[in-house]
């Protein structure tokens, strides 16, 4: 079987945007990203602009999901929205996992491998994020960070029917985010082949690997040539439709 992985890039807005700012930058990217090969293309604005962005989007080339969802499927979890209602409201992918959300919202690997199942059953894209802190880094414990946070997720995961291919995987140094600094092409190319053999021994041949963290138009045509990176996250960047537009064409590069 000849394993085809469509390049990806994933625009991740934070807590950022206006009905007035997601109308204009959208209009913006529309315009920037037409008649250009495109690899697929996401955003994930905050919860109440779905269904604007939704509106913006539709018959575009460009998909939109959420950059979280509950753990559990339905019931008294005031505040939380669950996978089905994401799906309702015509979402495509889901981020879940991101580090802001294990830092400031307590979410931990098994909820992590929750949202991703209940992400999945309900038919959208769950984007796992994982990454390893500063310290980490500084201690070298790079890679067995990366295997602690993946292996509830693979095993939750155990048996997908698509091989993978409506998963994907996001490798964000947690001390690259929003920092401008990013790891050497060689480490990043390291710590996705790393990924991509625990993939590959769990079945999930067709999963994409993502790199995110300060990702943009002056370095991602060098992040996206590297074999193991299918693709971006991309934060700040993603909220200026010029930087987004040239890094979504960045990774075209990478279509067969
Ligand atoms: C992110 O928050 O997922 C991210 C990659 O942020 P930035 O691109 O701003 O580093």
């Amino acid at each position: 079987m000849t394993v085809v992985r469509t390049p990806l890039v994933v625009g991740n807005w934070k807590m950022n945007g206006s009905f007035e700012a997601n109308r204009l930058l959208l209009e913006s990217l529309l315009g920037l990203l037409a008649q250009k090969r495109l690899p697929e293309v996401g955003v994930c604005p905050p919860f109440p602009y779905l269904p604007q962005v939704g509106a913006l989007l539709a018959e575009t080339p460009v998909g939109w999901g959420a950059q979280t969802v509950s753990e559990h499927r339905v019931g008294a979890y005031t505040g939380q929205v669950s996978a089905s209602m994401l799906k309702d409201l015509g979402c495509r992918y889901v981020i879940v996992g991101h580090s802001e959300r294990r830092q400031f919202c307590g979410e931990t690997d098994e909820t992590v491998a929750s949202q991703a199942l209940t992400t999945l059953d309900s038919g959208l894209m769950p984007i796992v994020c994982v990454g390893e802190s500063a310290e980490e880094e500084a201690a070298g414990k790079t890679l067995a960070i990366i295997d602690r946070q993946l292996a509830p997720v693979l095993l939750a995961l155990a048996g997908v029917a698509d091989e993978g291919a409506s998963v994907v995987v996001a490798y964000e140094p947690v001390w690259a985010i929003g920092t401008g600094k990013t790891p050497t092409p060689e480490g990043v190319q390291a710590v996705h082949a790393h990924i991509r053999q625990a993939l590959l021994q769990a079945g999930l041949v067709q999963t994409r690997i993502l790199y995110g963290g300060s990702v943009k138009a002056s370095n991602a045509e060098t992040l996206f040539a590297l074999p193991d990176v299918d693709g971006g996250l991309i934060g700040g960047a993603a909220l200026n439709a010029v930087e987004f537009s040239t890094i979504c064409t960045a990774a075209a590069n990478r279509l067969v």
